[in-house]
């Protein structure tokens, strides 16, 4: 997606080798123009499938899966990370470890939310090693739902999460797809 790759470069910061900061439009300040093409992009690629509801995890997922549920007509289902004292139903629950805090979360969804009728599309703002993907499938799972596919904003393609996703018979739909931050530099394939 162009104008995301233009965004990247211009506005991210190469912290390492490993990790990129986007937080201008994507992890802290959301740019909701860029959000809009962003979810109307995923709608497009996802356009042969039917979606009943958007799976995403608390909080960067957020804003990129509310435009796609915007453009779908579908609810959109964030995963908590913490317990909260208002969250008294059943719970789904699985570990995520977080590739940028280095630290596990119990991350929870509502059974009320995600049914054996749903089917799932997945969105989320990074994938690294596919931690929170692979929490998000164990969810959808638990509940008996039909997972379509992933939708990933920055696919950090050097890192293994894709390639083990896929090889699982994931779909993964990512609009950028990083190959190297060596350098302070990124290079995206193609
Ligand atoms: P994974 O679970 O695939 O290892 O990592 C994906 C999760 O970690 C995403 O939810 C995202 O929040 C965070 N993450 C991974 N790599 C990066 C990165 O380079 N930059 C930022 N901002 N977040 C990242």
């Amino acid at each position: 997606m162009k104008l995301l790759k233009e965004k990247i470069e211009k506005e991210g910061q190469v912290l390492s080798d490993t990790v990129l900061k986007v937080d201008s439009f994507l992890n802290h300040q959301i740019d909701p123009l860029l959000m809009k093409e962003i979810g109307d992009e995923f709608a497009k690629r996802f356009s042969d499938q039917i979606i009943t509801k958007v799976l995403t995890i608390e909080s960067s997922g957020i804003a990129p899966s509310t435009f796609l549920g915007l453009t779908l007509g579908a609810p959109v289902v964030f995963a908590r990370k913490r317990k909260s004292l208002t969250l008294t139903d059943n719970l789904y629950t699985s570990k995520v470890h977080s590739f940028t805090k280095n630290e596990t979360n119990e991350i929870s969804v509502s059974n009320k939310f995600i049914t054996a009728d749903d089917n799932v599309v997945i969105i989320d703002d990074f994938l690294a090693n596919g931690e929170a993907l692979k929490g998000l499938i164990d969810i959808a799972n638990q509940a008996g739902a039909t997972i379509v596919g992933a939708g990933i904003v920055i696919e950090k393609g050097f890192q293994e999460g894709g390639k083990i996703l896929r090889e699982q018979g994931l779909r993964i739909e990512s609009l950028a797809n990083i190959k190297s931050l060596a350098n302070g530099k990124v290079e995206f394939y193609d």
